[in-house]
Formats: structure tokens, sequence, C-alpha cells
């Protein structure tokens, strides 16, 4: 299974693909995570994307994609993957699509987690406290979600009209959002 998911940050799309990783058995890829991997070590990529992410705004493309590239092509995800925060932009998406048709593994299903914005800032709020995310700042936030808007929505518009998007509502314990998923994922 090659999945998609999305949502706005916050929405709790990290909590559940860990989720979907440990019951499909298969890899959740993160280009946040990714990112902030390459932070943490330093490396040159890292450093010029550290600023960036602070300021809530994203990576550029090119970066992003190379990252995914990389991982994409790592012996696990041959049985499938999660991707989450991937494609964030209709540039990421038609790399995205590029890619899957290369390697001939075209995708499967797009999920959206639907959370209304008032939770998602509480949500956030409640992140920032537990981890200390940089990117967590009530300020930065905005601007995650502004960029969502603008940039990412899109994305899920594009994948509903290619008739591969399914909607799924995000408030609820998390196993109920987990069960919702996987009973909307195809068979
Ligand atoms: P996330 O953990 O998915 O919320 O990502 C944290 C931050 O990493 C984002 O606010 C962006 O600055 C950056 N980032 C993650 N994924 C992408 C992407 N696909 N394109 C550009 N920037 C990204």
């Amino acid at each position: 299974m090659r999945l998609v998911l999305l949502g706005a940050p916050g929405s709790g799309k990290g909590t559940q693909a860990a989720m979907l990783r440990d019951s499909l058995r298969i890899p959740h890829i993160s280009t946040g995570d990714l990112l902030r991997a390459a932070v943490k070590a330093g490396t040159p990529l890292g450093l010029q994307a550290k600023a960036v992410m602070d300021a809530g705004k994203l990576v550029s493309d090119d970066i992003v994609l190379g990252m995914l590239e990389d991982r994409v092509a790592e012996q696990d995800a041959r049985a499938g993957f999660i991707l989450d925060g991937y494609p964030r932009n209709l540039a990421q998406c038609a790399a995205l699509e590029a890619l899957l048709d290369r390697i001939n593994q075209p995708l499967d299903v797009a999920v959206k987690l639907d959370v209304p914005n008032e939770l998602i800032v509480e949500r956030i709020a409640g992140r920032a406290a537990a981890e200390g995310r940089v990117d967590d700042t009530p300020e930065t936030v905005r601007a995650r979600l502004r960029v969502y808007a603008e940039q990412t929505a899109p994305v899920a518009d594009h994948f509903a009209a290619i008739g591969k998007l399914v909607t799924v509502d995000g408030v609820g314990e998390l196993d109920e959002v987990f069960d919702r998923i996987v009973a909307a994922l195809p068979a």
C-alpha cells in the first residue's frame, strides 16, 4: 500500500502515520522528520533548512524531493509506504507522481484528516509543551496554517479530482481515528 496522509499541522498525521506503520508494516516517511534529522546532524542541507522551518515556511522543493527520492529508493519502501508531510504544494504533488510513475509504483490513496482550526491550535499548544518543537510557537503555527490553506489544500483537491482522496474525521480518540482511516483504505 502506498498512501499519502494529508492534514493541517496538528491534525494528528504523524501519530496516525506511526500507528499505520505498525499495523501495515510499511515505513512511515515523514519529510519533517527527515529535515529535523538533517538539522540535528548539522549537514549543509540541514543548516539551509533550519531558518525556513523555524519560520514555518516551506523548505525548497528541490531539497525535499532529493531527500524523498533517496528514502523511497531504500529497500524497505518496496513494500509500500506512508507519506507524511509530502506533498505540501502542487509542484511537489507533480514531482511525486512523476517519481512514482518512474518506479512504476503508483499511489493507492490519499487520506485527508479533517480537524477544525480551533482544535488544531489547542493541540499544537499541547505538543509545544510536550515536545518543545521550535516551530510550535503561536506565531509560527499561524504561518504554518496559512501555508497549509494556501499551498497544501489544493493538493487534496487534486487527489479528489483524480478519485484518490478519502477524507476522514480526525476528531476523537486516537484509536477511533485510526479505525476510521483503516476502514477508508482501499482493499
Ligand atoms: P512537519 O513535521 O511535517 O510539520 O514539517 C515541519 C516543517 O518542515 C515544515 O513546517 C516545513 O518547514 C518543513 N517541511 C516538511 N515537509 C516539507 C515539504 N514537503 N516541503 C517543504 N517543507 C517541508
